[in-house]
């Protein structure tokens, strides 16, 4: 877990990294997630600082409304009441983001969206997932689950996806798609010389990471380019659809793919550019924040928060 002290102006004054050990089971996760929260509040009070609120995010389908983790696979939350729970033990306004949408939230409003109005920040990594940003909200959908545009179908024929469906664009195009497909395509290609050195790895040689195949795209190897490139024309086909629903000024994206840099964003400006048609053409750049992103946006969602308590309060 990544925890920070934040000012409201979006300066970090102490950041931390604590160990989720999920494997204990989520009850202890979340008393470690208060646990480190009370203890932030405390260094926070010893500086001379006033917390005024908590913003907590976490993966899966959230409920803002109701501030209780809804379904988190890889921490095993089910209809955690995670809100009320923080609130009962630090006694300050407590939110409860998404983790992708509060990191689109700090990029729309303090990194590379800044200015923007309108912004889909896609988070690029194990799994593909976005945030759809207007004016400084994320939009949460009627049912905590707005943004996974990873589940866009982009090759009906194409792998299957953790979700069960073939094709979605995280089963093509995400980081771990990528070094799968490159593997696969290594292991099945004899008349490829395979060499320590440069040559393409094989699944013997264990798994190669998308980085690797884009550094080894752009150093000519075919194998990878080829790979390299059908994850761009999937990327660009969901970035497109993106697009035709949000009408956004400019596209962010994150997450561990994004660390490609131009390798990714030149290609992936050029195919997305040649799917437009009537559509205005988004900016498209990568993530600012870096992994701070996240801790960023849950303390802009608290703070959010805090106001609109305040608002209510006072009326
Ligand atoms: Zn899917």
């Amino acid at each position: 877990m990544k925890c920070a002290l934040v000012r409201p102006d979006g300066v970090v004054v102490r950041s931390e990294r604590h160990p989720t050990d999920a494997a204990r089971g989520p009850a202890a996760v979340v008393g470690t997630i208060l646990d480190v929260a009370v203890g932030l509040a405390d260094k926070a009070r010893a500086d001379g600082l006033t917390p005024v609120a908590l913003g907590i995010a976490v993966p899966g389908v959230v409920d803002e409304a109701r501030g209780v983790a809804v379904w988190s696979a890889n921490v095993g939350f089910r209809d955690v009441p995670l809100r009320d729970l923080a609130v009962a033990r630090l006694g300050l306004p407590t939110a409860l983001g998404h983790d992708v949408r509060v990191g689109g939230l700090a990029e729309a409003r303090l990194g590379a969206g800044r200015g923007a109005g309108h912004v889909l920040f896609v988070a690029i990594g194990t799994g593909i997932a976005a945030a759809h940003v207007v004016d400084g909200t994320a939009a949460v959908g009627a049912h905590g689950a707005a943004g996974e545009i990873g589940h866009i179908s982009v090759r009906p024929n194409g792998p299957r996806c953790g979700c069960g469906r073939p094709g979605c664009l995280e089963a093509v195009a995400s980081a771990a798609a990528i070094g799968r497909r490159y593997a696969e395509l290594a292991g099945a290609t004899p008349e490829v010389p395979v060499t320590a050195a440069d040559g393409p790895v094989t699944a013997a040689d264990g798994p190669v990471t998308a980085a690797e195949v884009a550094e080894r795209a752009a150093a000519g190897e075919p194998l990878a380019g080829r790979v390299w490139q059908e994850a761009i024309e999937a990327l660009a086909d969901g970035l497109a659809t993106g697009q035709a629903l949000f009408d956004v000024t400019t596209i962010v994206l994150g997450g561990g793919l994004a660390q490609a840099g131009d390798r990714l964003l030149v290609p992936l400006r050029a195919a997305v550019h040649e799917r437009m048609t009537f559509h205005r053409e988004p900016r498209l750049v990568a993530a600012a924040l870096g992994d701070e992103a996240g801790c960023l946006g849950a303390a802009l969602l608290a703070l959010d928060a805090a106001g609109a308590r305040d608002h209510q309060e006072k009326r």
